[in-house]
């Protein structure tokens, strides 16, 4: 399975890390070690001092597909749920000043966060769903997917010009401002509508 992850898709989060508001999607890669599965913790990496989280829309891939035009993208998933993209933002920084690839900084070991995944019908509106991050009780993060520069449909038009989506798959849809770093000890909860999904303690 593929874990692909849209960056800068929220202006003002592009406008909190002084990145320019993209004029097309911007795509990276996690690798499946990255994944968290809900419940299980984050243990703080020893290569970092800066971990950040940025809450994220996720939406998982039910149909294989190539070239899916954004009329037909709602085919393509099922199911939804908060998600953290865990980002080593001293190491983004240094990788960014050099003009390196992101990965080490953003698709190490348990970077890649999932709640529980919620079915979506043909009533579920994917362009208003509101979601939030609580950090030890207190809201964070707040998004709706009414803010992003690319709607989920047109970020799956754009993804399978390059890659095949795959059953199981699943796509990080970019973080809404409000980003910041964590600590040892502290709780995270992910929220969609009001419903619990996501629970992370960082260790
Ligand atoms: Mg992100």
């Amino acid at each position: 399975m593929k874990i692909i992850c849209i960056g800068r898709n929220y202006s003002e989060h592009a406008k909190e890390l002084n990145s320019e508001v993209p004029t097309e999607p911007v795509i990276f890669m996690k690798p499946k070690s990255a994944l968290l599965f809900p419940e299980k913790p984050l243990y703080y990496p020893e290569f970092s001092d800066d971990i950040h989280y940025e809450c994220e829309l996720v939406v998982r891939i039910c149909k294989n597909g190539k070239y899916i035009q954004e009329k037909y993208a709602h085919k393509y998933y099922n199911a939804i749920t908060v998600g953290l993209d865990f980002t080593a933002r001293d190491v983004q920084q240094r990788q960014k000043e050099k003009g390196l690839p992101w990965e080490i900084a953003k698709a190490f070991d348990g970077s890649a966060a999932l709640g529980e995944f919620i079915p979506i019908d043909a009533n579920t509106n994917i362009d208003n769903i509101n979601f939030e991050l609580k950090l030890n009780d207190r809201t964070v993060q707040k998004g709706n997917t009414n803010e992003m520069l690319f709607s989920v449909h047109q970020i799956l038009e754009y993804v399978s010009q390059y890659f095949t989506l795959n059953i199981g798959d699943v796509v990080f849809t970019g973080t809404p401002a409000g980003v910041g770093p964590v600590n040892v000890y502290d709780k995270l909860e992910g929220f969609i509508e009001g419903q619990k999904l996501l629970h992370v303690d960082i260790r």
